[in-house]
């Protein structure tokens, strides 16, 4: 793939204390128990989180690469990218990259998730990036780290980039569910009736502290044509993943016309299971703890011609 279209747009920025006042209000809907207060980030590299950087900080944007209607309703095997190149485009050649994507199938000889989740840095890249795949002969979930030197990935990605710096983030801590929406589109929708078409853009991590979560993974590329929805849903293989789960990914609360997917984490654990997060399932006992940051900018890159709204939850 030679040139790669590249839009962007700023994003507001309104302060970290606002965001966490506007949540610790508006979550009460969906949650039991809700704090979002704004702290100087943990280190993220340590376990549960095990990300590649320790903070979040420095130069934050996001990106979207591609996008579903790559693969519905049949696959663009062309659309192949190298991360380095994606940082390249969007002016940050060294970075911390976390988020959710399609892995690279010429590596894993399928289709597969990927939970991204690398510091590109010359010379001395850590890539603990993971892919999810579904096992042809039992249909369980395969997970693995990919190789150092594997940055590709396929299709589609929603990816928060930043230096990985420390500095304050935005902490996200809720215990049982009682409404109808899981942790990030709680999220999404609370700051969305606040800010209303200013587009908001966060990026960063959570993690599922109690309880389990459905998560569906990609087989291999469909032989026929997937036309709507639910023929997707019947391609896709879904699970239950059990905490603790460590979730990537990013959120836009508007789309300043970019053809957006306005949510998108991938998930990961140390205990074999990586995949497409889509809600808890044991809401009377699930608790989230998450960190996130800000988008200064969002970066639409290689944005699909001919678009539909398939396969965007
Ligand atoms: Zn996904």
């Amino acid at each position: 793939m030679e040139n790669l279209p590249h839009e962007t747009r700023d994003l507001f920025c309104p302060s970290l204390e606002e965001i966490a006042r506007v949540l610790s209000d508006g979550m009460k809907s969906n949650f039991a128990e809700v704090k979002a207060d704004v702290v100087d980030c943990p280190d993220l590299s340590e376990q549960p989180f095990t990300l590649a950087c320790k903070g979040l900080g420095g130069n934050p944007k996001i990106v979207e690469v591609g996008g579903p209607p790559y693969l519905l309703p049949t696959v663009n095997r062309e659309k192949v990218y190298d991360l380095r190149k994606i940082a390249a485009v969007v002016g940050s050649p060294s970075a911390f990259i976390i988020g959710a994507g399609a892995g690279p199938w010429p590596y894993a000889n399928t289709n597969c998730e990927m939970a991204a989740n690398l510091h590109l840095k010359n010379g001395e890249t850590k890539n603990l990036t993971w892919i999810g795949k579904v096992n042809p002969d039992d249909g369980t979930n395969l997970a693995e780290q990919l190789p150092s030197d594997e940055m590709r990935h396929a299709l589609l990605s929603n990816l928060y980039f930043s230096d990985g710096n420390p500095g304050q983030v935005l902490r996200v801590h809720c215990k049982r569910r009682t409404g109808s929406q899981d942790f990030i589109t709680s999220i999404r929708t609370t700051l969305q009736n606040f800010y209303k078409e200013k587009p908001v853009g966060l990026g960063g991590t959570f993690l599922l502290k109690e309880g389990t979560a459905k998560h569906h993974v990609m087989p291999d590329f469909s032989s026929i044509p997937l036309n709507t929805d639910e023929e997707l849903n019947t391609w896709l293989k879904f699970y239950n993943f059990s905490a603790p789960l460590v979730s990537v990914g990013t959120l836009v609360t508007a789309d300043p016309g970019l053809d957006l997917r306005v949510q998108h984490f991938h998930t990961f654990s140390h205990h074999g299971e990586v995949g497409h997060y889509h809600i808890d399932t044991q809401p009377d006992s699930v608790e989230y703890l998450g960190y996130f940051t800000l988008g200064h900018s969002i970066h639409r890159i290689d944005r699909p011609v001919v678009t539909h709204q398939i396969g965007r939850d």
